[in-house]
């Protein structure tokens, strides 16, 4: 697990103090974290565009009984 200075752009693998050795910021990124939660994100909206199309897959059905219904 590596991290990345938000400041300088460090790269490092372990930071002892929390601190970038670089420039000393601590605004440091944990990239493995970053990599997964840009993942998470992709399906999340992955899976919202497609509950968005079932549910207007829905209201068209619902729609089409109610002119061709009674
Ligand atoms: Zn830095």
């Amino acid at each position: 697990m590596g991290f990345q200075c938000a400041e300088c752009g460090y790269k490092g693998k372990q930071s002892s103090q929390g601190a970038c050795p670089a420039c000393g910021s601590f605004k440091l990124a944990l990239k493995s974290n970053l990599d997964s939660e840009r993942e998470n994100s992709d399906k999340r909206r992955r899976l919202k565009s497609i509950a968005l199309v079932l549910l207007w897959l829905y209201l068209a059905f619902l729609i089409s009984q109610k002119i061709y219904g009674s």
